[in-house]
C-alpha cells in the first residue's frame, strides 16, 4: 500500500488547502505571498495557521515552486 502520511489537508466548509511535506522544500515563498497570512512555517514545512482566513486567490499554489500546496473548494462540510 502507497504511504500518504506526507499529504496533509486541511478544510472547512469552503476551503481545502493540501500540503504534500515530501515536495515541500521551506522556500517561504508561499507564506510571504499570502495576503491572509493563512500559511506560516513549522520548522522547514509550511503549514496551515487558520484555514478560516483564506479567501482561495490562489498565490500560494501559483507561485510554489514544487507544486507542493493545492487550494479548492471545501466539500461543503
Ligand atoms: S512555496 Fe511550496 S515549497 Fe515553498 S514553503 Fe510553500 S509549499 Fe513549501
Ligand atoms: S489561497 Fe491565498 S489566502 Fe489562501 S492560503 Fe493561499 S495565498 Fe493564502
Amino acid at each position: 500500500m502507497k504511504n500518504r502520511k506526507h499529504i496533509v489537508i486541511c478544510e472547512d466548509a469552503k476551503t481545502r488547502i493540501t500540503i504534500n511535506r515530501k515536495w515541500c522544500k521551506g522556500c517561504e515563498i508561499c507564506v510571504e505571498f499570502c495576503p491572509q497570512k493563512t500559511l506560516l512555517m513549522e520548522g522547514d514545512k509550511a503549514v496551515v495557521r487558520d484555514i478560516a482566513s483564506c479567501n482561495r486567490c490562489m498565490l500560494c499554489e501559483l507561485r510554489c515552486p514544487d507544486f507542493a500546496i493545492e487550494v479548492s473548494e471545501g466539500t461543503g462540510r
